[in-house]
């Protein structure tokens, strides 16, 4: 079965009740039980069943096993938001005194986040690129966790993931990829030698921007040495299966980041249209960034799928010709950027991505606000830039809507 047949035929879209086509939503704290036996037999795993909906819910697990299945891993774990699936993805193995090799160019939230995690005593170097020549000057004995952004929000650099794996699991470390901009539809980080998938699925995966949610894919590939982990010293019995194990029934659900039944079922309504709509995205993505190109006054436009672009070749190659929904460009100064927000019709001018409506943003006064120059610079961010989430309308209006808010007096 080829992606779009899968998702909706594939092993994780049967046996709701009724032959439903969609799984019922269980928007319920806890479930009850018939007898006190019944409920330990669960409590123990000794027995199939829900208890409680921060541990366990039918529809949450009906997404999740959609998800896990596209990414061809054995299980997944929702989350609250993508920023509790991109902490609790590392949190899982970490401890006081752990460092992190991050890219530098990454979604805002994710940077101000390392921040917090200074003061849990977890540090984190970052790398102009995430590449094995700037990656090895970092590299110490404290390292733990590889990670980056597979096709970056919104620097737009896309990670060279088999290399930088081959790479990384030499130094005996794993890779943990945010792949939010790149979708299952895009890649397939985790047969391309990534550990550990993380995704916000408020973006691309649930499409209509009505939920706030993220999700952890396990490729339970990776040999957590519990001599350099000692977090996952209790679940070595798991074998590969360590890693979930450990998430799902201590560090996710202790933190208590789990997703409402409701979202959960929102997401794989969107899901469903995941490809159909990528293509589309992809598609407008690619016509804009080439018809801004052409514009006088508008520099550096940005679309991964332009031969300007730095991350041209690996579009070609790993992304399989597409280049994703975002594209930057630079309007020449702060108040011609806001000049240009403030003249288009058809773009919002809102803070998220993967919508189907065309989105747009001032990241340097917003998303990059806690940033340094240097570190909004490392993002691809600058004060003129301007950040547009592409969404399905029809590719020549938005370009005259381009066109226009450009020219407007
Ligand atoms: C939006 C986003 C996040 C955070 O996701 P939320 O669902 O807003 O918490 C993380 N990584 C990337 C690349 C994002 O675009």
């Amino acid at each position: 079965m080829d992606f779009n047949t899968k998702i909706l035929h594939g092993r994780s879209t049967e046996n709701y009740a009724f032959n439903a086509t969609l799984p019922p939503i269980a928007q319920v704290t806890a479930f009850g039980y018939k007898s006190a036996e019944e409920q330990e037999k669960v409590f123990h795993h000794k027995a199939f069943g829900f208890a409680y909906t921060r541990i366990g819910n039918p529809t949450v697990s009906a997404f999740e096993n959609r998800i896990a299945e596209l990414e061809g891993a054995p299980s997944a774990v929702a989350t609250s938001s993508g920023m509790s699936a991109v902490v609790m993805s590392m949190l899982n193995v970490l401890q006081s005194g752990d460092e992190i090799v991050a890219a530098a160019g990454l979604y805002g939230g994710t940077l101000d986040l390392f921040k917090d995690l200074e003061k849990f005593g977890i540090h984190t170097h970052f790398a102009k690129r995430l590449t094995p020549e700037y990656i090895e000057p970092l590299l110490n004995e404290h390292t733990r966790i590889v990670f980056g952004e597979v096709i970056s929000n919104p620097g737009l650099f896309v990670l060279d993931i088999p290399k930088l794996s081959e790479y990384v699991h030499g130094k005996g470390l794993p890779l943990i990829v945010d792949a939010t901009t790149a979708t299952p539809y895009l890649i397939s980080p985790l047969s391309l030698g990534a550990d550990i998938v993380v995704h916000s699925s408020s973006k691309y995966i649930n499409g209509g921007g009505n939920s706030i949610s993220g999700i952890i894919v396990d490729g339970a590939k990776f040999n957590w040495d519990p001599e350099r982990y000692p977090a996952m010293k209790d679940f070595e019995k798991y074998g590969r299966m360590a890693y979930s194990i450990r998430l799902r029934t201590d560090t996710w659900e202790n933190f208590g980041t789990c997703v409402s039944p409701f979202n959960a079922y929102m997401n794989i309504v969107g899901l469903e249209t995941l490809g159909l709509r990528m293509e589309r995205i992809c598609y407008n993505a690619r016509q804009i960034a080439r018809s801004l190109s052409e514009i006088d006054g508008i520099y550096d436009v940005n679309h991964p799928t332009l031969e300007t672009s730095e991350a041209h070749e690996l579009a070609e190659t790993e992304l399989h010709g597409y280049g994703g929904g975002i594209l930057t460009l630079r309007a020449g100064s702060r108040e011609k950027a806001f000049h240009i927000l403030n003249h288009l019709k058809y773009c919002t001018i809102a803070s998220n991505i993967g919508d189907i409506r065309t989105l747009v943003i001032h990241p340097w006064s917003t998303l990059y606000m806690h940033s340094s120059p240097e570190a909004a610079a490392d993002a691809g961010v600058y004060d003129d830039t301007i950040r547009v989430s592409v969404g399905i309308e029809d590719p020549a209006d938005l370009a005259d809507d381009f066109a226009q808010a450009i020219k407007a007096e």
